[in-house]
């Protein structure tokens, strides 16, 4: 029985897609939630009210600029004094292809790289010095993908590269911490019915039937399915699974 009382959990881009699920499953096992999000302020509203807002705390952040994840931090923290769970779950899926101008390449890269990854490892390090200053434990879950495993379309090296180090990261933080109670875990999906695959959808109009065609249960994963998979893993219901990232793709690729 997955039962979040008394936990603080801080959920980046919570606003959309599998990042509300998130908040509203959390809540609704007794979470108070730090509900980030980028820029859709509508978004997040209407997510908190469906979580239930009063258990929800909104916090803007722009992940791309550098100093953003430690300010997040930083006033997340401050709402209830403590924070229990980080989901690094805010992220972006962006076009370079091989072909395209350099400054579109490095612009993409960049932003890429910040949002994803940077900005993640900085959650985590503010996370891991306040768990380990107060000597108390903590979990991180990572929502990668499975183009760290697979890899990715020829246009999105620098999402897979992204999703790849945030593996990387889960390990390490896995080995170094697990030993003081702080638990790291990744979670991988494979396509998932939110806005970042209608909008990849809508720009290769054959893309969602080649998609599906490679997964054996037939459809693309409601958002419930990862947030599900996040809850169960922020629980503490397996803690020995620290380190480890959980595959969500419909057996589209089993490693
Ligand atoms: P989504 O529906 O596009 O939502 C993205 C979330 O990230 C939003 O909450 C957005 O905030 C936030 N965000 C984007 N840019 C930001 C920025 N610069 N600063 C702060 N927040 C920012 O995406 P999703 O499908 O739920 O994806 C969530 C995670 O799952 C991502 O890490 C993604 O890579 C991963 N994933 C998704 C799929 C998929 O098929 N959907 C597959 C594998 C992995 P606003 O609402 O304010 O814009």
């Amino acid at each position: 029985m997955i039962d979040f009382s008394h936990k603080v959990a801080l959920v980046t881009g919570g606003s959309r897609g599998i990042g509300a699920a998130t908040v509203k499953a959390m809540v609704s096992a007794g979470a108070d939630v730090v509900l980030h999000y980028g820029s859709n302020r509508q978004a997040a509203e209407k997510t908190a009210d469906e979580a239930g807002h009063a258990h929800c705390h909104l916090l803007k952040a722009d992940l791309n600029e550098a100093e953003a994840a430690g300010e997040l931090w930083g006033k997340a923290l401050s709402w209830k004094g403590q924070i229990d769970i980080v989901v690094n779950n805010a992220g972006v899926f962006e076009a370079a292809e091989v072909g395209c101008s350099d400054s579109h390449w490095r612009e993409v890269w960049q932003r890429t790289l910040q949002i994803n990854l940077i900005a993640t490892a900085d959650l985590c390090r503010q996370a891991i010095n306040h768990w380990q200053e107060k000597g108390v434990g903590g979990s991180i879950v990572n929502v990668a993908s499975r183009a760290a495993f697979r890899g990715d379309g020829p246009d999105y090296w620098s999402y897979a590269a992204s999703k790849g180090g945030m593996i990387s990261l889960t390990k390490t933080l896995a080995r170094a911490y697990s030993a003081d109670g702080i638990y790291t875990y990744g979670v991988a999906p494979g396509f998932v019915s939110t806005d970042m695959a209608l909008e990849a959808f809508e720009l290769d109009p054959t893309l969602r039937e080649r998609v599906v065609s490679e997964i054996p249960m037939g459809d693309i994963a409601p958002p419930s399915q990862i947030a599900n998979t996040i809850c169960f893993l922020a629980s503490g219901l397996a803690t020995h699974a620290s380190g480890q990232t959980i595959d969500v793709n419909g057996a589209s690729y089993v490693r």
